[in-house]
């Protein structure tokens, strides 16, 4: 497995890849990975004959209250758990490399970007939009893989990658959760032992809209109301959004079908965890 840290040495290395006609499989991440990164690089593995892992906290999608200073970092662990899954080569720029001084080209997916976690982190899908596009020009991979964990994420990519033809293949992979059902993420670090069994309130809203919903239940207004009781009685949680939207527009929905999205976001502590399910999806 190679290492590599430069934008230069990255291109260089797609383009012999390119030369000698292997396919490439671009894993994006911003590192401190679990089994939710494990699964997108073990099908990546599958997909590309050259299997690359790109690890980078990209300051860009943070906002200036947020956690960069803090974000979790293991390089170590995370090139053990990139060998067990394949990867070929990581790819781990640095913030000056990736934005050099006079950098101010920005990206934007105007509509997706706006509702739900664009709304309360503003410019956070600009940052992502562009960082993602930079990956592929410096990548070249022919597919792509992301969590369905980052439901608007994946959203803002595919319309991203249709509207500029970036002819990269987008695959969605679904969410990996603990055995009790919190979503993994590499921010569950955060949690103090306590604030863990507070989280699960995100997971259990989940499953009691799924389960109303299955149970015949459409109207969005009393699926929302449902899930809203279920958090409001953790009193460690504070809601920042929930909501049952269009799963493909991300519009509001006043009646819930198989395509709805439940999306939320909730505070736990200090700790902003989100958390989705398309209704008629298989869990
Ligand atoms: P991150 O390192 O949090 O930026 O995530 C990198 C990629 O892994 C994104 O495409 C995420 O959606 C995906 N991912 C993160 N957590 C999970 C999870 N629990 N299940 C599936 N994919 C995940």
């Amino acid at each position: 497995m190679k290492i590599i840290t430069t934008v230069a040495e990255m291109q260089q290395t797609a383009r012999s890849l390119k030369h000698e006609g292997r396919t490439i499989a671009l894993v994006p991440t911003m590192g401190f990975l679990h089994e939710g990164h494990a699964s997108l690089l073990r099908e990546g593995r599958r997909r590309g004959d050259c299997l690359v892992l790109s690890i980078f906290v990209n300051p860009i999608q943070f906002g200036r209250n947020e956690d960069l200073g803090r974000y979790p970092r293991d390089m170590e662990r995370d090139c053990r758990i990139a060998r067990e899954c394949g990867v070929d080569i990581v790819f781990t720029p640095d913030a000056g490399g990736m934005y050099p001084n006079g950098f101010q080209t920005s990206v934007r997916v105007a509509d997706l970007s706006l509702p739900l976690c664009g709304a309360s982190r503003p410019g956070h899908f600009d940052g992502v939009a562009t960082v993602v596009t930079k990956l592929f020009n410096i990548v070249q991979p022919d597919v792509a893989l992301f969590g369905a964990k980052d439901y608007q994420q994946l959203a803002v990519i595919r319309r991203m990658t249709a509207d500029l033809n970036l002819g990269v293949a987008i695959v969605g992979m679904p969410i990996v959760r603990e055995a009790d059902g919190l979503a993994m993420s590499s921010r569950n670090s955060y949690l103090s032992p306590a604030e863990r069994r507070s989280a699960l309130c995100l997971s259990a809203a989940v499953r009691r809209v799924r389960e109303l919903y299955r149970a015949g239940e459409r109207d969005a207004a009393a699926l929302r109301r449902a899930a809203l009781e279920l958090i409001a009685a953790e009193p460690a949680a504070v809601i920042d959004y929930l909501e049952l939207r269009d799963g493909a527009t991300l519009e509001p929905k006043a009646t819930a079908d198989d395509a709805t999205l439940l999306a939320l976001a909730v505070k736990i502590g200090a700790t902003r965890l989100i958390d989705n399910t398309v209704l008629g999806d298989t869990p």
